[in-house]
């Protein structure tokens, strides 16, 4: 079952009701440009279902996390990134900087990466 909540930007991206570049889309999972990138490549990987971080979420969603995980290769592969290499990033928390509280995986490449990205 997919929850949203109202006042989430990204489950309005999801559901098209505010514009976004999405990369991919399936009955689980959408991933769409950032709107502000800090590589050549950086998409948002989330799951349609609202979960607010992963500090919040438990063992129901380990399978829903592990295809969000997935996908993010996949988009990885199809934006032909994947021999040259990338990171998946999960913030969580003020100390992380998360800013959006819809779970997000960031898909960052097409650049060498530090290990610090800001
Ligand atoms: P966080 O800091 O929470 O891990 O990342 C949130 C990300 O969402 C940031 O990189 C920010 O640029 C991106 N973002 C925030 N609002 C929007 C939006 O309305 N559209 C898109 N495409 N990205 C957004
Ligand atoms: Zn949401």
């Amino acid at each position: 079952m997919v929850n949203h909540d109202e006042n989430c930007i990204f489950c309005k991206i999801i559901r098209k009701e505010i514009p976004s570049e999405i990369v991919y889309q399936d009955e689980k999972v959408t991933a769409f440009k950032d709107l502000s990138p800090i590589a050549p490549v950086h998409v948002l990987i989330v799951p349609n279902t609202h979960i607010p971080s992963l500090s919040e979420s438990s063992s129901e969603h380990a399978e829903l996390l592990g295809e969000v995980l997935l996908a993010g290769a996949k988009i990885a592969r199809d934006l032909k990134i994947d021999q040259s290499g990338y990171r998946i990033v999960v913030n969580n928390g003020a100390d992380a900087g998360q800013t959006v509280f819809h779970i997000h995986f960031h898909l960052l490449g097409g650049r060498e990466l530090h290990f610090k990205t800001q």
